[in-house]
């Protein structure tokens, strides 16, 4: 049967990170929709227009087409599998659309590892971040920096600062993450899928204390 597993914690703790090692440690895809909203800004699509207009206030995209979205990604032969969804679902209506689709494809959310840091760690954090063009992957300019500045290791292409992840910006994400995220931790908790995991600790800590808990 597939598995899926929801990352859960506020802005820049380290979910992307995390993902990207995970899925390839326990051979899962990987959906980021914040990642998906980027390649829809970058290809100019409407949906990219519509999110933009958002992402730039740090509010979070209507959850009619954020889950839209999702179920066509889900729904691909890539994730037959199953899935790590990093950064959905974001509100109570996108976390009871997510079982509704996966019990479709004969499955549901299994674990739900929630990484947790204070705010001064998660400005810090998001601060230093830099992402790449092509693929969103991520670095930071002290905790995981590049081998050359600006440049990407995996696929040399530019590095960026996101434009959300400007101080202000992020302290408003942080209130939305409060004030709409936070119910989804009692509702998985309530169902026992709860993990807790602390998030401040090197990247490969983080990564041991995830596997161990998914393992068992
Ligand atoms: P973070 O690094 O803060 O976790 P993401 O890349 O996941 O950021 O998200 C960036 C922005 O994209 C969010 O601030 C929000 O505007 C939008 N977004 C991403 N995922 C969702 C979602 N599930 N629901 C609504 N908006 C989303
Ligand atoms: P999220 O997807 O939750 O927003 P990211 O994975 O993009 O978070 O991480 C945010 C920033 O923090 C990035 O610059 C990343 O390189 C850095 N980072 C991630 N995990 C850690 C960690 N455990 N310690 C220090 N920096 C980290």
């Amino acid at each position: 049967m597939a598995t899926y597993i929801v990352l859960l914690g506020p802005p820049g703790v380290g979910k992307g990170t995390q993902a990207v090692i995970l899925a390839q440690a326990i051979k899962l895809a990987h959906i980021s929709s914040g990642d998906l909203f980027r390649g829809n800004i970058k290809n100019q699509t409407e949906l990219g227009k519509l999110a933009k207009s958002y992402m730039d206030k740090g509010e979070l995209v209507p959850d009619d087409v954020t889950i839209a979205m999702v179920r066509d990604r889900i729904s691909q032969p890539d994730c037959k599998g199953g899935a790590i969804l990093d950064g959905f679902p974001r509100t109570p209506k996108q976390a009871e659309s997510l079982e509704k689709m996966l019990a479709e494809f004969g499955g549901c959310v299994d674990s739900v590892p929630y990484i947790t840091a204070d705010e001064a760690v998660l400005i810090e954090r998001t601060s230093g971040r830099w992402s790449c063009r092509a693929q969103g992957h991520v670095y930071h300019q002290k905790f995981n920096p590049p081998k050359q500045a600006g440049v990407c290791d995996v696929d040399g292409s530019e590095l960026y600062q996101r434009d959300d992840d400007k101080v202000e910006t992020v302290t408003n994400r942080i209130h939305v993450y409060f004030e709409q995220t936070m119910p989804l931790v009692d509702y998985y908790r309530k169902l026992g899928k709860l993990i807790e995991i602390n998030g401040v600790q090197p990247v490969e800590q983080v990564t041991n204390d995830l596997l161990a808990a998914l393992r068992k």
